[in-house]
């Protein structure tokens, strides 16, 4: 190859040798025994941050001028590298660790061994420009790809059923491991909220079970999803917890030792944890592994001669398949007494009763994958103490109550109480679960003027917590609230708080000599996106084409395709089509065209006009997930019917799982509208109250 030009591939360089018509020969260490799958070979102009650990040599390869970019990665690698090795109790077997930034045409990261590739989205920190969010997501990234050296590389599964011990693991691992560094993040918090949204696929029809039969590669791809990663990682936190940190990490480490440069499965690593503990782990494990779905805690108290009892009891929870398989689980339940006292319980498939020396309330807390539903007068005895529960407590009430709302088994006005109560909210975790209730109930609203007046309700919600933190940061806050004042000024600005859309449209007014903070600049410029006019549209699109750092690139993009006004947003798709952008990231920004212009159907319109032009731009397997994505925001069953048909239609039948968890989707909400409704645009129309 030609001189100036770098190539990395998973092991070190053994050998250069110059040739005479003036390139060079570059040679590798022979490999240690790996699967295909990891097989890495790059070349490029690059530069190169170095450094070393405990004699592996570290190095963080980047397009030009971008290394200076790479610290933050590089010290996070540090922190990873000496914790995993020493938790694994085997030490990382390369020479050399190297990672790649890859400024374009491939979105994620790969965990390559000795040489993982990521997005350089995924992997750079400028410390002018970034913010706190990003370094959350190249700590936790980098970990994840790290802790796949050892679970993936060093042991590989055995074939495609056993991907969660790959993805689940990398990502406990990640949030572990973050916890331990940055706890001021609370990651698990974070956790939380994704394990919701993963009960919410999990609780539906299209589920499957961790542990999936696979026949034939190309369905292996479906199984990407928040069940293997996010289940996978809820379950282990459980395990952990089950079993003893030290007791867990003894049986990882006997796993590892034993099965190295070899496959193994889950019930391996069954075995190893059996050997270490003394338990019976397949007896816990194996509900949660094979079976699909989740449990229903449901909690019931009385009071007995002065003594409290509580009563537990499970079933399976699901949203909207009434036929589903009645399963039971092993959940480890906690409770939570007045004053702070912890009762551990292990709920099986029979009831079990708790006696409490007094008939003060219980609750549960916010740890554990299930839904928890209390009878009826302590329901609302929590409803009325919402503010001084705990923050996952807080955090998990929410999340359940709404999907006992979307499941039909509570009414609508007892999510909505709680909604009101989160007007006195500033954790930004609550808040996050709030705020993502709201699209889906937005979209049960058919009339334009339901949406305005479900804009104001929200808008009155949301106000105080943003009044209280303020819009720029105030000393010694809370690390959170910078990713909550985005989360919060997005939300207002979108629902068209015109305070919040004046003050947007000043920041970026004045941002060329006074630069936006990078904690709220996507924010503040999706605002000014959705209420854009012809001339802000073109500087908004005049900024994208002079934008060199990836993370502002996809801001650009994101604030053009807020854009809701007819004439501009149709500007915006049209330029699309006709390669204003690499195929990969114009096929993003169409299918998601309608939910953030708020013009669903007119976006849906529009790509079933052009849409072998909007296949052309997907890859084969990007293909499967334009409609379905673009038909979410849909709340009628017809438009289910719609997208099955249309997929039938014009993709193979690998397409159709996509197309059938989103119809699913799309039926639940036509449900929930069918059931709630009426409430929904009661509370919409009621005046007063937050
Ligand atoms: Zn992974």
């Amino acid at each position: 190859m030609a001189e100036p030009l770098t190539v990395v591939s998973n092991m070190p360089v053994a050998r250069v040798t110059p040739r005479p018509d003036g390139r060079k020969e570059v040679s590798f260490a022979r490999s240690v025994p790996m699967p295909t799958y990891l097989v890495a070979l790059f070349i490029g102009e690059l530069d190169v941050l170095q450094d070393e650990l405990d004699g592996i040599a570290l190095a963080i390869y980047t397009v030009r001028g971008k290394a200076a970019h790479a610290q933050f990665a590089m010290q996070a690698t540090k922190d990873i590298l000496r914790h995993f090795n020493d938790y694994f109790g085997e030490r990382y077997l390369l020479p050399k660790l190297d990672q790649v930034a890859l400024p374009g045409g491939f979105g994620g990261a790969m965990e390559n061994w000795g040489a993982i590739l990521y997005n350089e989205s995924l992997l750079l920190v400028d410390p002018q420009a970034s913010s706190l969010r990003q370094q959350q997501r190249v700590f936790g990234i980098v970990a994840h790809e790290i802790a796949h050296q050892w679970f993936g590389n060093l042991v590989t599964m055995a074939w495609w059923d056993n991907l969660w011990l790959n993805e689940g693991f990398a990502t406990w691992m990640a949030t572990r491991t973050a916890e331990r560094f940055h706890p001021q993040w609370r990651s698990r918090l974070r956790a939380a909220l994704n394990a919701s949204e993963a009960m919410a696929e999990d609780a539906r029809r299209t589920t499957h079970p961790v542990q999936t039969p696979v026949h034939d590669d190309a369905r292996a791809f479906d199984l990407f999803d928040a069940i293997t990663y996010t289940k996978g990682e809820a379950f282990l936190h459980m395990l952990e917890a089950y079993l003893g940190e030290g007791v867990f990490r003894d049986g990882v480490r006997r796993y590892l030792r034993a099965h190295r440069l070899s496959n193994a499965t889950t019930a391996d690593l069954w075995h190893h944890l059996a050997e270490a503990s003394g338990r019976d782990v397949r007896a816990f494990a194996a509900p949660w592994v094979e079976q699909p779905g989740l449990p229903r805690v449901d909690v019931s108290q009385r009071c007995e001669d002065g003594r409290g009892v509580a009563r537990l009891e499970q079933r399976r929870f699901t949203l909207n398949d009434p036929q589903a398989a009645p399963l039971a689980w092993p959940v480890p339940v906690t409770l939570l007494l007045d004053g702070g006292e912890r009762r551990r319980a292990l709920l099986g498939a029979s009831p079990i009763e708790l006696r409490l020396d007094d008939c003060r309330p219980v609750h549960v807390a916010g740890e554990g994958y299930f839904r928890v539903r209390y009878d009826g007068a302590t329901a609302q005895r929590l409803a009325r103490q919402f503010a001084r529960l705990g923050v996952a407590e807080r955090q998990r009430l929410l999340g359940d109550t709404f999907a006992l709302v979307q499941a039909g088994e509570t009414d609508l006005a007892d999510y909505l109480r709680l909604l009101e109560a989160t007007a006195g909210e500033s954790d930004r975790f609550v808040l996050a679960q709030a705020i993502e209730s709201f699209a889906f109930l937005r979209n049960l609203l058919d009339a334009p003027r339901e949406r305005a007046a479900f804009d104001d309700r929200l808008v009155r919600i949301l106000r105080p917590p943003l009044a209280r933190i303020g819009w720029s940061a105030q000393p010694g806050e809370d690390s959170e609230w910078p990713t909550l004042r985005a989360a919060l000024i997005r939300a207002l600005g979108l629902a068209g708080d015109p305070e919040v859309v004046r003050e947007a449209r000043a920041l970026f007014a004045a941002h060329a000599t006074q630069p936006i903070k990078p904690a709220i600049r996507g924010a503040v410029l999706d605002v000014v996106g959705r209420h854009a006019d012809a001339a802000t549209f073109e500087r908004l699109l005049g900024l994208l084409r002079g934008a060199t750092a990836v993370e502002h690139r996809w801001e650009f993009q994101s604030a053009l395709r807020h854009a809701t006004d007819p004439a501009l947003r149709l500007r915006w798709w049209n330029l699309l089509l006709e390669g204003e952008l690499p195929p990969g990231e114009a096929t993003y920004n169409l299918q998601f065209a309608g939910a953030s212009s708020d013009s669903a159907e007119e976006a849906w319109q529009f790509l079933l006009a052009n849409l072998a032009r909007v296949y052309a731009k997907a890859s084969p397997r990007g293909r499967s997930y334009v409609l379905p994505e673009a038909a979410s925001a849909f709340s009628d069953a017809s438009r289910a019917d719609e997208l099955i048909r249309l997929t039938r239609q014009h993709l193979d039948a690998g397409a159709l799982y996509q197309a059938e968890k989103a119809a699913d989707a799309i039926r639940l909400a036509a449900a929930v509208k069918a059931r709630q409704g009426k409430a929904l645009r009661d509370w919409v129309a009621a005046r007063g109250g937050a």
